[in-house]
């Protein structure tokens, strides 16, 4: 058995599914459920709208329903066609298929404005004439009612001309907006007449320049809902109060209403996750791009190694709340790390090369000695390394004065090179300055691995790589991006001052076994004791690269055993 961390298992249903069945049982959605993805296009997705993909698209083949991908794409100034490409790439990637329902909101346009307009016919929306800033003013707060607009009772007609000449592109940004009239006095401040359409004459990624007013999200987003047939509209906590509106829009159209249903987004410690921030970081060059694999994006995380599979399991254990929390980023951590175990091979890769010479081992020769591939897996069999006279080890392998309990190579002390030989250390060559350059090591002829007779004990065994066979590559060590929990929940502090300088170490030449030369970008294996790696986007066959996507130590795991 592996030591895996004992899971508290989530009841069977959560609270999204209890509503489901719920209205499974009663026929409400004549027990259909089709759900959707909504993202707006203004940047890369983030783990945040991982957790939202698995939610939907899962709840989707759990009921045999459908799960449609609509961005959200009513805000041209934002938005960019690129970020459209990169999203459809990442919810692919995470496993899942939207089939044919891709669907854009600005699709919707002419159908949004039609309801606009019947909206105005019913009295229900109006042209305001006031500023932005008047309106924000008159609206009231909490505990005082707001006034009404002395453009509130315009007639009909007058809203419809007005409406017109909004849409002909006859008047400048911020001259008017389209209002929905609602209830001035309302407790709930969403509902005192907001704006529902505004002018804007930007370029739009797919309408051009054919519109110069674009609604606002709480009137589009609904009625998409409402034209795709989604059951149910599965957003975040922070549009709970939107709800009343979502429902107004479409009861005051009597067209068919789904069923919002909110639940706490994921927050995860050590990172930010608004895709603002995360913009600011691109833009200011203080990562490598979106998908910089210290970036908290599916891109990034994809790129440092994660898989679709650690990524899916993690949303599953994160589990669907009603209330804020913060998720520890070792549970993502172990997520991977359980993950890659089943399934990485093991390498032989050396990071901070010290050079021995195995003096009684013949110049020339080579050994190729079977090692196992995968001791969690059974079918993935064996591959040879070459052994030589001369091989690298890593400097932390070895210490002339150790602390006790340091089982690894001392002078006149043994070890086992892994699949191979016990070594002992016979001589420390130095250099002017005493540094240490060279280890001049025996080997015991008869204590070969898997056929070792010596009777020999030794307690510490260590990874080696051939000098004369090393591949050289570059390797990448990642650290948190962040040195504080909440980087972005200082209120005097802005986020970027929590960068953490030390997220990134290169090693250029780390030395590894020949077998991994060819492997392509994306490729996982765990290089032994140091962790899992993958060959990074940068990696050529001139030069390797690769990234540490985790080390192999749990830190999570031994935080549940305390
Ligand atoms: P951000 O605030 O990071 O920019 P957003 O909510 O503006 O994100 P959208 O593109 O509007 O980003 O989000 C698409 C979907 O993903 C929405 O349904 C949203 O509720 C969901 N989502 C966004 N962030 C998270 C998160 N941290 N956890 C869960 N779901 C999220
Ligand atoms: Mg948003």
């Amino acid at each position: 058995m592996s030591n895996e961390p004992e899971i508290t298992e989530k009841p069977s249903l959560n609270f999204i599914e209890e509503i489901i069945e719920e209205h499974n049982a009663t026929g409400k959605y004549a027990g259909k459920v089709h759900t959707r993805f909504p993202p707006e296009p203004n940047g890369y997705l983030h783990i945040g709208h991982a957790k939202s993909i698995c939610l939907n698209f899962t709840l989707g083949q759990k009921y045999n329903g459908l799960t449609n991908l609509r961005f959200d794409d009513t805000n041209p100034a934002a938005e960019e066609a690129e970020y459209v490409e990169a999203i459809e790439r990442d919810v692919r990637w995470l496993g899942f298929s939207w089939d044919d329902r891709k669907f854009f909101a600005s699709d919707y346009f002419d159908k949004l404005y039609a309801y606009a307009v019947q909206l105005i016919k019913l009295g229900k929306a109006y042209i305001d004439d006031q500023t932005q800033e008047e309106i924000s003013q008159t609206r009231g707060n909490t505990f005082t009612a707001g006034k009404e607009s002395p453009y509130r009772n315009r007639t009909v007609e007058e809203n419809l001309a007005l409406f017109e000449r909004m849409r002909a592109g006859e008047f400048p940004e911020g001259k008017c907006v389209l209002r929905a009239k609602i209830d001035m006095a309302s407790p709930n401040m969403h509902l005192r007449d907001p704006a529902i359409y505004r002018i804007k004459h930007a370029e739009h990624h797919r309408t051009g320049d054919k519109w110069h007013i674009y609604p606002m999200y709480d009137f589009a987003h609904c009625l998409s809902d409402s034209i795709e047939g989604i059951t149910h509209s599965i957003c975040t906590l922070e549009f709970e109060v939107h709800r009343p509106l979502y429902d107004w829009i479409l009861e005051t159209l009597g067209v068919y209403r789904p069923q919002q249903i909110e639940f706490a987004r994921l927050n995860l410690n050590y990172t930010v996750m608004s895709k603002r921030k995360l913009l600011q970081l691109v833009n200011e060059k203080l990562v490598s791009g979106w998908d910089d694999p210290r970036m908290p994006t599916i891109s990034g995380l994809r790129r440092r190694g994660y898989t679709p599979e650690a990524i899916r399991n993690f949303a599953t254990k994160v589990g669907i709340a009603k209330r804020d929390n913060v998720i520890d980023i070792s549970l993502l951590e172990f997520c991977i790390r359980e993950h890659l175990n089943k399934v990485c091979t093991r390498i032989m890769a050396v990071l901070n090369p010290i050079k021995v010479v195995i003096t009684n081992y013949p110049e020339g020769k080579t050994e190729n000695l079977p090692t196992e591939n995968n001791p969690e897996d059974e079918n993935a069999g064996t591959r040879t390394v070459p052994f030589s006279r001369e091989i690298w080890i890593e400097q932390d392998d070895f210490m002339e004065n150790p602390p006790k309990g340091y089982f690894r190579l001392t002078p006149n002390g043994m070890v086992r090179l892994k699949s191979a030989y016990i070594i002992q250390c016979n001589e420390v060559v130095k250099d002017a300055n005493g540094n240490i350059t060279q280890l001049n090591c025996t080997y015991i002829e008869n204590s070969k691995s898997g056929e070792d007779t010596s009777g020999l004990k030794v307690k510490g065994v260590i990874h080696w790589v051939s000098i004369a066979h090393a591949v050289e590559a570059e390797v990448r060590l990642y650290d948190r991006l962040f040195t504080d929990e909440a980087p972005d929940g200082h209120e005097d502090k802005d986020f970027k001052e929590f960068i953490n300088p030390n997220s990134l170490t290169v090693i250029p030449n780390a030395k590894l076994e020949p077998s991994i030369a060819n492997l392509p970008a994306g490729e996982r294996v765990q290089f032994q004791r140091l962790g899992y790696f993958c060959v990074d986007t940068d990696s050529t066959k001139d030069k390797l690269v690769f990234n540490r996507t985790v080390g192999l130590k749990d830190s999570w795991a031994k935080e549940q055993k305390k």
